[in-house]
Order: C-alpha cells, then structure tokens, then sequence
C-alpha cells in the first residue's frame, strides 16, 4: 500500500470537486439523521435514479420515525415494493422503534449507540453519523472500497470481510474532521460518477494522487475474486382465477426470502415432472385452461429463478390450497409484491 503524502492538498482537491459537481440529489438538501438514515438504506445495492422517486414517495407517507414506528407492514412493503432486498424495509422500521422507544426520538450521535441498532451495519452508521452530525467517521461500502484501492494500490482481496478493516482505517486517517460529511459523500460520489468500473481518470479530481493512475494500473483494482457460481432453479409461477374471475395469492413466510410479500403459487422444477402434475402433488388441485404467460430471469445476490409464467383456470369443485386465498384485481392491486410478481401482473393486465 502506498500512502498520501500531502493529504490537506488532497482533501481539498476532493472537497472543491464535491462542492463543484455534486449531484443534486433529495436526501443532500437535509442533515435529519431520520431522512439520510432512509436514503442510505435505499441507496444499499440500488441504484440512485431508482432510489429518488421511492425516498420521496417514503417521506411523503413517513415524514417522522413515530410515523414509520406505527406504520403497518404491508403499507411499508407496498411502499418498498420493486426496490427489493425487503429486509432492509422491515430492519428500517425495527432500528426506527427503538430509537422512538429508548432514545427519545433521537438517533443516537455515536458509533458505538447508533451500531446496536437493527439494520444498522458500519458503513450506515457512518454515513448517518457524518452526513447528519459531522462526526469524522468512516464510511466505506464497494464504491469507496474501489477508488481508494486505486489510490493507494491497495491489493488486498475486498471479496473477503476483514479486508473492509483496511479502507475503515485508511480513511479514518484521511479523513476531513472539519467537513466530514463533504468528505465521505465526495468519495462516494467519485466512486460513483469518475472513479466507476472503467475509471475516467482524466476528469478525476484526485488524479495527481492516485498511484494506480500513475502506475497505468487502475483498471485492475480492486481486487476481487469472483464469487462462487450462482444456483439456478427453475420455477413455475401460476396466477389461478376462479369462477368470479378472483386471483389466488398467499403470503410468502414472515422470514427468509420475500418474507411477507404476496405471490402466485409458484413450485420449482428441479425433478423433471410435468407441470399439471406438480400442480397436483403440491397444491392438490387440477387447473384448466392453461395459457402460458411470461418467461424470464430474476437474479437476486446468491440464485437466479429461471421463471415460466401461466394463467390457468381452477373450478369450483377444487379445494383452496391451505394458506390461499382469492383476491379481486383491486385487492391484488394493493398488495405488497416482489418484482418477479409484479411482472406476470403487469402482463396480466396488458392481456385483459
Ligand atoms: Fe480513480 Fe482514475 Fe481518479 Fe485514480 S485517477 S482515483 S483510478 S478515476
């Protein structure tokens, strides 16, 4: 690892940049630790264009931590629905109880208060400490992790956990403690607008600091060794009308995967046996008209569905599957669904 010789000159140059072209952006036009806690939770794993229409929609619905304290959890999924990674939503809402019940209202202005609450992981602890209260605090996640690889030819594999210690620390010594919060935010937006994949280096303000640059190096960094491949499991989602033209829906289990949103029945087929003989070993029910409908991927961090799509009929005669329940397209509308769902619904509703 090499090191920054004149770091005043660099924070300056970092800070005059930010203050330059930062984007404006809703969530930087607040220092409310309630509102850039929310934003740097949406802002995990997704993209800020998709971000801005959910936070504001968000802070609409919860303009204060009681608002969302008291909030139903379906109204927060419907809320969240299509950004994914739910448990963010559910950890949100939790983390926000208890600082509405044991902190007075107050989001708790240390690393060591702010860390024990749900949902709250180092990197938005930091986030929320230095953007909110100006503590110079650390804030690394991929993007930071990437440019100050690239800046001190760091090395070491960022695929594995403790290797997060070394960026914690390396910008820990960096840091601005008179402007944190320009500090940590400047790196962010240089991760995500220069300083990306396939850096631009001659738009970057950091440029004469950076050793990578200067070895021809940067488009190795960061290191990171790929992950393991991802399980691919092919399923069969069905969106069964009744006779009254009904939609059976159930809620997915209040833990794991899409804990609690709605879906479909949906049987993965991993043995090889027809479809309408699934149907009938699972649900214990035989469906009519089928209509293929969609087919299409949904990739999440560890396995991608491979999904087929169909409508299908089911008669009076049969019994509801246990845990179903049918539900009109109005009630359908409103509930809380993951995006794989969403899809064959959009699809649905084209074809009516
Ligand atoms: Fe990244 Fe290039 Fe700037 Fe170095 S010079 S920090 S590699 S954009």
């Amino acid at each position: 690892m090499q090191i920054i010789k004149k770091k005043e000159e660099f924070r300056e140059s970092l800070l005059s940049w930010y203050h330059r072209e930062k984007r404006d952006l809703p969530w930087r036009n607040t220092s409310d630790p309630y509102y850039i806690w929310v934003s740097e939770v949406m802002l995990q794993q997704t993209r800020v264009d998709t971000v801005i229409p959910y936070y504001e929609r968000f802070i609409d619905s919860f303009p204060t931590m009681e608002a969302l304290a008291d909030a139903d959890e379906n109204d927060l999924l419907k809320m969240w629905e299509g950004l994914g990674y739910y448990s963010r939503a559910r950890n949100l809402q939790a983390g926000v109880r208890e600082v509405v019940e044991s902190y007075g209202g107050e989001v708790p202005d240390t690393r060591k208060e702010i860390s024990t609450l749900k949902g709250v992981g180092p990197y938005t602890a930091g986030a929320v400490l230095s953007i909110a209260y100006g503590v110079p605090e650390h804030a690394v996640d991929g993007n930071v992790m990437r440019v100050m690889s690239r800046l001190l030819l760091i090395e070491d594999d960022i695929a594995i956990p403790r290797t997060k210690k070394i960026f914690e620390d390396v910008v820990m010594d960096l840091i601005d403690k008179k402007d944190p919060s320009s500090f940590n935010q400047g790196l962010m937006e240089l991760g995500a607008t220069i300083c990306t994949p396939k850096p631009k280096c001659l738009l970057c303000p950091v440029r004469d600091f950076c050793t990578a640059f200067h070895e021809g190096r940067q488009e190795e960094l960061p290191v990171k060794t790929k992950k393991t491949t991802m399980k691919v499991i092919p399923v069969a989602s069905f969106a069964i009308q009744n006779e009254q033209g009904e939609w059976l829906l159930r809620q997915r289990p209040a833990k794991g995967l899409l804990a609690g949103l709605w879906e479909f029945p949906m049987i993965e087929l991993l043995d090889g046996k027809t479809l309408p003989e699934k149907v009938k070993e699972q649900f214990d029910i035989e469906l009519e008209e089928f209509v293929e409908l969609l087919s299409f991927k949904h990739i999440f961090s560890h396995i991608t569905w491979e999904m087929k799509s169909f409508k299908a009929r089911m008669t009076e005669a049969e019994t509801i599957p246990k845990g179903f329940k049918f539900f009109t397209n109005q009630e359908v509308e409103a509930l809380p669904k993951p995006v794989p769902v969403i899809k064959i619904w959009e699809e649905i509703k084209r074809g009516e």
